[in-house]
């Protein structure tokens, strides 16, 4: 049997940035005959065919053109990206030692960070034979350490403390005869001329591989679980899915971390304009896409907050889900998560036909709790959705804990979804 952990754990391990989240998901569609559309070229889709297009370099839509006339579309959104630090564009403060001007992307728990291997890896723009390229980047090395300061010298460290992103966890680069080598590395590692370089997006990132935890190995210990193991888990669902009479689209948005609001969100026109060129390709009318979205469903799957083991009390009692309990649900009245009477009744129908258990999460009731990429998106492409997500522990940790039971129920839960054909009719709805 496929092991899906050991699989998602590879894939996070070799997708230290955004872009290479984008990069290796376009190389396994590739892989499976996808055909890579470009969004400033004109689209000819054939019906049987398999296509995909990025923005950015950084958010990914794979979908698939049934051979019969579709009846809607079924979606699902995940996000690429994850907090981290980012590098200054002069990211080098030079005084007794080298440290890195950095500062925060999304919204992180700091501490985790300091006292572990960090490396850096993103993306430089290169001038190359009269044209800018861009070129993905991972130094691939333990390069930096976050060093915390000692009990000795602040006996207050373990009573609370402020942590200020252009003081305390500015990384360690090296010793003063490391000025200047930042670039040329960074250069090297791309296969470049550190001088024609003429712009970079690079970020920190937790080196070594995930692993599995507990008495039997029943946890899954790693960076990014929020939402790579959502994203790779919806992929891998969408690629193993048998065919359905509707299409098939899987997203994967950058910038979810920070809002969602840009030209490559979740909250930008990149899914609406897919779907739109879809139906033109397809020889279709206005009418007849707005129909399709009126028979639509979309999966917004992002993890949610198990149960905390040593402050249960975070959680509301019986909407708090456990790790390997099941896919999680999630609910929120005032629709910072999408789910409704009508779309968790789907969902747990798809789940009930995938064998795949659902628990619930809803937040307490006094506390705010988090939004994610539903809401966002179905301001602008209006379709029946679901909010659903992996349980796990030290959400925006640099390292997180999630449920190895659960990775396998989300590819098999979405498997079934990609695979299903959807009728929503006055009379009621039909899942087959
Ligand atoms: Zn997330």
């Amino acid at each position: 049997m496929k092991n899906y952990v050991d699989s998602l754990l590879d894939f996070i391990e070799q997708s230290p940035s955004c872009y290479h989240v984008v990069e290796n998901f376009a190389a396994s569609l590739r892989a499976d005959g996808y055909t890579a559309l470009r969004e400033d070229e004109h689209w000819q889709l054939q019906r049987g065919g398999k296509y995909f297009v990025t923005r950015n370099s950084s958010s990914i839509l794979a979908f698939r053109v049934p051979a019969c006339e579709p009846e809607g579309f079924l979606l699902s959104a995940a996000h690429s990206d994850f907090p981290t630090f980012k590098l200054k564009d002069n990211p080098e403060k030079a005084g007794q030692y080298v440290q890195l001007s950095t500062e925060k992307y999304g919204g992180m728990l700091m501490a985790p960070w300091f006292d572990r291997p960090l490396s850096i890896a993103g993306r430089v723009l290169v001038r190359e034979n009269g044209k800018i390229v861009t070129k993905l980047v991972n130094l691939e090395r333990d390069l930096l350490v976050i060093p915390s300061v000692a009990i000795h010298m602040n006996r207050a460290a373990n009573d609370g403390v402020k942590l200020l992103a252009n003081v305390d966890t500015l990384p360690l680069f090296g010793g003063k005869d490391a000025a200047g080598s930042l670039m040329p590395l960074v250069a090297e590692a791309a296969g470049v001329e550190a001088e024609n370089i003429l712009g970079h997006d690079l970020y920190l990132y937790v080196r070594g591989r995930g692993t599995r935890v507990g008495a039997n190995g029943e946890f899954v210990l790693s960076p990014k679980l929020d939402d790579l193991a959502c994203a790779w888990g919806c992929m891998q669902g969408f690629l193993e899915a048998s065919d359905s009479a509707a299409i098939p689209v899987c997203c994967v948005f950058d910038n979810e971390e920070v809002g969602s609001e840009t030209k490559q969100g979740a909250a930008s026109n990149l899914l609406r304009d897919t779907l739109r060129r879809i139906c033109i390709s397809l020889g279709y009318e206005e009418e007849r896409y707005l129909r399709l979205l009126a028979n639509s469903f979309m999966v917004s799957a992002d993890n949610g907050h198990a149960v905390h083991p040593n402050h249960p009390e975070y959680s509301d009692p019986g909407n708090s889900p456990v790790l390997n309990g099941g896919v999680v649900v999630k609910f929120n009245a005032n629709q910072h998560y999408t789910t409704d009477g009508v779309s968790s009744a789907i969902f747990r129908a798809v789940c009930r036909k995938a064998d795949v258990a659902t628990q619930v999460y809803a937040n307490r009731s006094d506390l705010p709790g988090g939004s994610t990429l539903g809401s966002i998106s179905n301001a602008r492409v209006a379709v029946r959705t679901v909010d659903i997500g992996l349980a796990q522990l030290a959400m925006h940790s640099c390292v997180e804990t999630a449920g190895a039971q659960d990775v396998e129920s989300l590819v098999r839960a979405m498997r079934v979804l990609y695979g299903t054909n959807l009728r929503m009719d006055t009379d009621g709805i039909t899942l087959e």
